[in-house]
């Protein structure tokens, strides 16, 4: 495929950093390329980030925090502000989803959706501060406690190149419902919708300075880097690669910094004789091939139990290979192209170690009809042994490895055999078991014949190299503020006196 799609109407001519209510570039100037992932041609400049830049954007965000109204407003009035973020979000949701199209390669009608999540995390959030309780205690005659719950300060917020308009919603929404003010540093590989959230900010009347951004690179001396040692950035929130995640968790340690660490994951769909098998197709399939696989809790791992092990892959492989690869921007594709040619080359270089590894059933390389871009047919390999490379790393694409099982112990003993344990996904028509191995699976979530459904109001995160933390309703709340208890003597003071006369 030569074709490439046209930019999206309203990019704008370069893409900066946003400090303290203006657009602005690099302090030493510094720029990088972003590219379309169709034709991976440069289409836009990006400012890149270094330590002045954050240095100015944290100075920016304190001020907001010290002296400005968002913290000190009530719970109501900014609530007020994140469900016109939700309006305007929702307003534009055609427009920001063909700029996060464009950029990230996502199929355009699953961008419409993530856009249209973006939103309903804001108002989610409003909703939540304006409902917020916290805990009082009493101990009659004595004393009465209770919590005052304060935001921190400056967050610092660090993103992936996955859906990232709906990731960044994901942490600005509960940092500034809380009162805290932030500074976003979004993926280098795609800037692009976040240079729409300073407009989106503005219309909607959140004050200057709550949200500050910088663009650029992550490594030593960027600006994620440098946002992640700036001395006044109490709180990093950040989604990554689970070594990236290694990188900050030592960076952040001498400021003993409150981190929330959304990683990698290799997560198993477990499919038991006794399922819908069906549904559980049509589910795994979705779940590994949705977002084209550039997806944290893919169920990249299929565990089919053996007697029907046969039909499972036979049947997988004919629907893998019927689903649709296409240009991002046409409404009936269902997976286009990956993010950039850096992981293109990644996931392709997997499915060449699978090839060795295991028995390639649908896939393999480039979908016929496209040449050029980042394109990769959706593949399926089966017989993978546990101690494959493709069964224990993360590819990120759309790329699945199957794996027979016998029993229910094997099945769990597959299930969490890697480093990882984001998420599961169990199918059975009995309850008991599907409850017993969700209980013993090493994961933050587990799914049981279900596909990847989330109510915002439940914890996400990760165990083992998945993450640290969770977010998601109450959780997130917790992560963004401060639980200072206050203790009022009620009556006598009880303790003993030292040094009576
Ligand atoms: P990445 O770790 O390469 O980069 C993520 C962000 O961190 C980028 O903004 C990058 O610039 C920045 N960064 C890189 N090095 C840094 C450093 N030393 N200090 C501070 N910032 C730094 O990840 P990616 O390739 O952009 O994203 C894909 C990964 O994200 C996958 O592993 C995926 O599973 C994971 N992910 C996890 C979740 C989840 O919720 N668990 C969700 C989405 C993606």
């Amino acid at each position: 495929m030569t074709d490439t799609t046209a930019a999206p109407t309203g990019i704008p001519e370069k893409i900066r950093h946003y400090i303290g209510g203006e657009f602005v570039d690099s302090i030493d100037g510094d720029e990088f390329d972003v590219i379309n992932p169709v034709d991976n041609r440069p289409y836009i400049k990006a400012a890149s980030g270094k330590k002045a830049d954050i240095d100015s954007a944290v100075a920016s965000a304190k001020q907001a925090f010290d002296e400005g109204p968002w913290p000190r407003m009530l719970p109501r009035e900014r609530a007020r502000v994140l469900n016109k973020i939700a309006d305007i979000a929702e307003s534009r949701n055609q427009e920001l989803a063909e700029m996060e199209s464009f950029d990230s390669g996502l199929p355009i009608t699953q961008a419409r959706g993530q856009a249209a999540r973006a939103a309903e995390n804001f108002r989610f959030f409003a909703d939540l501060i304006v409902a917020q309780v916290d805990d009082a205690f009493k101990v009659p005659g004595r004393q009465a406690n209770y919590v005052n719950r304060k935001p921190i300060g400056v967050a610092g917020l660090i993103t992936p190149w996955n859906t990232p308009f709906m990731l960044e919603s994901w942490k600005l929404a509960p940092a500034i419902a809380t009162g805290n003010t932030v500074v976003l540093k979004p993926a280098e590989f795609t800037p692009l919708s976040a240079s729409l959230w300073p407009g989106i900010f503005e219309e909607a009347g959140l004050p200057t300075g709550v949200f500050n951004m910088v663009n650029g690179f992550g490594e030593e001396g960027f600006a994620g880097d440098s946002l992640v040692k700036h001395p006044d950035v109490p709180l990093i929130s950040f989604t990554g690669e689970s070594s990236t995640g290694q990188t900050i968790f030592a960076n952040a340690a001498p400021w003993l910094k409150g981190l929330s660490m959304e990683l990698g994951g290799k997560s198993p769909a477990v499919v038991f004789a006794d399922a819908d098998l069906d549904a559980a197709i049509n589910a795994t399939i979705f779940g590994v091939f949705s977002l084209n696989g550039e997806r944290c809790t893919a169920g990249s791992r299929i565990l089919v139990e053996e007697s029907v092990y046969d039909e499972f892959v036979e049947r997988y492989a004919a629907q893998a290979k019927r689903v649709k690869v296409g240009l991002p921007s046409d409404p009936d594709t269902e997976v286009a192209a990956l993010v950039h040619p850096e992981h293109f080359e990644k996931v392709m270089s997997y499915v060449e170690i699978g090839k060795e590894e295991a028995r390639l059933v649908a896939g393999g390389g480039r979908p016929e009809g496209f040449e050029t871009g980042n394109f990769v047919a959706p593949t399926v390999f089966a017989d993978v042994a546990p101690d494959a490379r493709i069964f224990q790393e993360e590819i990120f694409g759309p790329v699945v490895a199957i794996t027979p099982f016998k029993s229910d112990a094997e099945a769990l003993q597959l299930a969490n055999d890697t480093k990882y344990g984001l998420a599961a996904y169990i199918w059975t028509s009995d309850l008991k078991r599907a409850h017993n191995f969700s209980q013993a699976v090493e994961s933050g979530m587990v799914w049981l014949n279900s596909n990847n459904v989330r109510d915002l109001r439940t914890p996400f995160g990760g165990v083992k190299a998945s993450g640290l933390g969770h977010e998601g309703g109450y959780r997130s709340i917790d992560f963004y503020t401060e639980q200072q208890s206050v203790h009022i003597n009620l009556g006598e003071v009880h303790n003993p006196v030292f040094g009576k006369q």
